[in-house]
């Protein structure tokens, strides 16, 4: 009987330590959802435009060959707006074409 009941405690105390390591796990996923989500929540919000800057003329009109982001800044160089792309490698924010 009395090996019964130490058994028995044993049992409680590990299923007990079981459940604070999941319960721990769980915090930790929900926050790390809770910041994914958020992050998810700005990327969908930032429609941005690339923005750009041209230096010199060609067949009387302007050739844009510096571009930027209108959300954060970062640049790419290139003559040809076709090879913008359609999200911002920076930041992630969604160009408009
Ligand atoms: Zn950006």
């Amino acid at each position: 009987m009395t090996i019964l009941f130490v058994i028995l405690i044993l049992c409680i105390a590990v299923l007990g330590g079981v459940l604070v390591v999941f319960d721990s796990w769980n915090d930790r996923l929900w926050k790390e959802n809770r910041a994914l989500r958020k992050e998810l929540e700005r990327v969908k919000r930032a429609d941005g435009e690339w923005q750009g800057t041209a230096d010199g003329y060609a067949d009387g009109k302007l050739v844009f060959d510096e571009w930027a982001c209108s959300e954060c800044g970062y640049e790419i160089e290139t003559d040809d707006p076709d090879e913008l792309p359609a999200f911002c490698p920076s930041c992630g924010a969604k160009m408009d074409c």
